[in-house]
């Protein structure tokens, strides 16, 4: 099939919910991908933070793991789940526990049950509001009757009902109101109207450490630090959607420890380059935080699945292996300094290869021009540009994309 072809079954056969730009890929191999004319393009959209090892990784342990047992329901114990789940906490490095499911929505889904659960005084005993300081006020207050949880003007959380309630962005709700109640939306980086915005019934606070889908914007190490106190103080939860900054991109396995390691969350979610591609999203929640979701409270068919656990703890494996933390610094790094010696870009700016240009004029149709130079990237909010390339990406491949975006502008 070509292009026009694959183009037009999607026309007729396929809900018009995405504006698709107008290719079609058909191969892939690592940060390069071929459409159906045999054009080659290099990848720096990484499927949106999906592909970490880039393409055609995960081929072998596929192979494998689905020979061995793809599915057996979570009402039974498997290998691989306990592995990962082991794996994730231990490249956490703070003792908790981890739920998995399917995608960033869902994950996040759990977080808000989670919050819920614990706000209403139903958690697992001896949950009490978290108290990382070790003697703040949150200490002796039970929770009970509390519901709300504070988001960030500019944030994304998925697009389930409550991810389009929860998501700082009116065009996502716009026509599927009533929405779910119990979100305020606050400005991001501001601790004062974060600090206003706390009521009885705030349950606690859910915010991406760098905000991806309106344009890479990290949050401040004050700003992290001070949600973390104020959390203490106030015997919150804190929550990070780590969806997109989670899994090695910004050169740390948590986003939030390459702004500020010592801002540790209650509760995170990951997707996207969880399993490298392979559909998978999960929370983990620390002590005494990881029981409140007890049995019959939460569940999902397909999470957690030999076959995606598998694909996961490869990756995972992978990317602590070969170093590929440090490659993404490194190499992003390197990116967004050359980026900023090109002419008429406003902004470079990001975390490790989580990389934002922002440029003068609206972003779409120069996106569509650096795929026509070869180049892949994703457009953010209206006016940027996201790089965000697989971990293991080259100085060689960086220099090629750089030329790409010279060529472009
Ligand atoms: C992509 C994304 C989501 C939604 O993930 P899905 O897998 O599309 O449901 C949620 N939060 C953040 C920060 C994301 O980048």
């Amino acid at each position: 099939m070509n292009s026009a072809e694959i183009i037009s079954l999607f026309d007729q056969y396929v809900m018009p919910t995405y504006g698709r730009l107008p290719l079609a890929f058909v191969r892939g191999h690592g940060s390069r991908v071929w459409d159906a004319e045999g054009k080659e393009y290099l990848d720096f959209g990484g499927g949106i933070a999906v592909n970490v090892l880039g393409h055609a990784a995960l081929t072998k342990v596929l192979a494998e793991a689905s020979a061995q047992l793809v599915h057996v329901s979570n009402l039974y114990y498997n290998i691989p789940q306990g592995r990962l789940a082991e794996k994730l906490v231990k490249l956490v490095g703070v003792p908790g526990k981890v739920f998995f499911c399917n995608s960033g929505g869902e994950a996040n889904e759990a977080l808000y049950k989670l919050a819920r659960k614990w706000g209403n005084g139903q958690g697992a005993a001896g949950a009490a509001p978290s108290n990382s300081a070790g003697g703040g006020l949150g200490s002796s207050q039970a929770a009970s009757g509390r519901y709300e949880i504070i988001t960030f003007l500019g944030s994304f959380h998925g697009r389930t009902m409550a991810g389009i309630s929860a998501t700082g962005q009116e065009k996502v709700k716009h026509g599927f109101e009533p929405l779910l109640e119990g979100f305020r939306h606050v400005p991001f980086n501001d601790l004062d109207a974060v600090a206003k915005a706390i009521g009885p019934k705030t349950a606690a606070i859910l915010l991406e450490p760098i905000q991806g889908e309106s344009g890479i914007k990290p949050a401040t190490p004050e700003f992290l630090r001070g949600l973390r106190k104020l959390c203490d103080e106030r015997g919150l939860l804190l929550m990070y959607d780590e969806v997109q900054c989670g899994i090695g991109r910004t050169g740390e396995f948590c986003g939030f420890r390459a702004i500020a390691p010592d801002a540790v969350p209650d509760a995170m979610s990951w997707a996207k380059g969880l399993a490298g591609g392979f559909p998978m999203g999960a929370i983990w929640a620390r002590q005494p935080y990881q029981d409140v979701l007890g049995p019959g409270t939460h569940a999902t068919t397909f999470g957690g699945t030999p076959l995606a656990s598998s694909v996961a703890l490869a990756v995972l494996e992978t990317i602590e292996r070969d170093g590929l933390m440090a490659n993404a610094k490194t190499m992003g790094d390197y990116f967004m300094s050359r980026l900023r010696q090109l002419p008429g870009i406003k902004e470079v700016r990001g975390v490790g290869c989580m990389i934002g240009m922002e440029l003068p004029v609206e972003a779409k149709p120069f996106i569509l021009k650096l795929a026509q130079n070869g180049l892949i990237g994703v457009i953010a909010g209206t006016h940027v540009v996201r790089f965000l390339p697989a971990l293991n990406v080259t100085r060689a491949e960086v220099d090629e994309a750089v030329e790409k975006v010279k060529a472009s502008l």
